[in-house]
């Protein structure tokens, strides 16, 4: 078989998916890739389309909140663009970092001089341990509280256990009625892999009920190209819901027996069929119901591998993994 040359300039092909709904979508970006947008007041989002980082201007200077490398230099642009419209200082004085992550981070070396780094002080020890120059150690760190005053402004920067990552925080802007909370909820769409490349999955799902403990009417995600509502936390919260019922279903009615007595001495091929075989009962029905209302839904092995991690916090967090022998 031939196939026309393959590089980095060839399209490659995608399954049919099912369209993605309008109001998944964030506005059309600019000429350079990127989209800048007031959320209320002096408080403003960047969007490339995929990764999302917002800043404040203040009369003393500016303050950023994460820099994800997709966006990069754009990032400059954006508080150039929006600084110059309303008069007031472009110079950027703060970073906060979200967590650790590179995807979220790695720009923040464009931002160097005089800018003081914030963040959670498990973020300062992953950052040492990553050892990135492009992510320089924040100065300031906090265990469960900080309150940032800038030029007149009030942030209040939070820690409330581990989710997505160990150290993610909760960043509110009360004068702005605003909530930014990375890597959880993706506003109009599913959760990407294994229940969004999180490392503690009973951390991830307790946190949106913390994320609604907050006043806000504005809600940055981090991800894809618009702000979130309290409505599309409540969607997430139903589709994680949906998922952990369904995995405690399959669990309890898929008997595992046939699969080991099937596998013989392989142990292991008895684990993976039984396992397949509850993921697949579990997942398929979400799979169902969401295509159509959450983006990207129909990719079923966001789903199934999401299903899969919440059906082993079931059994390893939650426990029990299965009876105890007499
Ligand atoms: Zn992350």
């Amino acid at each position: 078989m031939t196939s026309p040359a393959s590089g980095a300039d060839s399209a490659a092909v995608l399954p049919d998916y099912a369209p993605i709904p309008r109001s998944a979508l964030g506005p059309a970006l600019n000429e350079q890739g990127y989209y800048v947008g007031r959320v209320e007041r002096n408080l403003y989002y960047v969007t490339d389309g995929v990764y999302q980082s917002a800043f404040l201007t203040t009369r003393d200077g500016v303050v950023l909140f994460d820099a994800p490398p997709t966006i990069g230099g754009n990032l400059r642009r954006a508080v150039d663009e929006i600084a110059a419209a309303n008069g007031v200082t472009n110079q950027v004085t703060h970073l906060v970092y979200s967590h650790h992550h590179d995807d979220h981070t790695g720009a923040a070396s464009l931002f160097d001089g005089d800018v003081v780094r914030i963040g959670h002080e498990e973020t300062r020890r992953l950052l040492e341990r990553d050892n990135n120059p492009a992510r320089p150690l924040p100065e300031i760190t906090f265990a469960d509280q900080y309150t940032l005053d800038v030029g007149g402004e009030r942030v209040e920067l939070a820690w409330h256990g581990p989710n997505h990552s160990p150290d993610n925080i909760y960043i509110h802007f009360p004068g702005h009625d605003t909530l930014m909370f990375i890597d959880v909820v993706n506003a109009g769409w599913v959760p990407i892999y294994n229940v969004n490349l999180s490392e503690d999955v009973p951390g991830y799902m307790a946190a949106p009920p913390i994320a609604l403990s907050y006043p806000w009417t504005h809600f940055i995600c981090g991800h894809l190209g618009r702000l979130a509502t309290r409505e599309d936390v409540a969607v997430h919260q139903a589709y994680i819901a949906d998922i952990e019922a369904s995995a405690r279903e399959a669990l309890a009615s898929v008997n595992p027996v046939p699969f080991y007595v099937a596998a013989g001495e392989n142990a292991w091929a008895g684990v993976k069929a039984h396992l397949d075989a509850v993921t697949e009962r579990a997942a398929a029905p979400v799979v169902a119901k969401y295509t159509g209302v959450l983006a990207a839904a129909d990719i079923a092995e966001f789903t199934y591998t999401t299903t899969f991690q919440i059906m082993q916090s079931l059994r390893l967090d939650s426990g029990p993994s299965g009876p105890v022998h007499p």
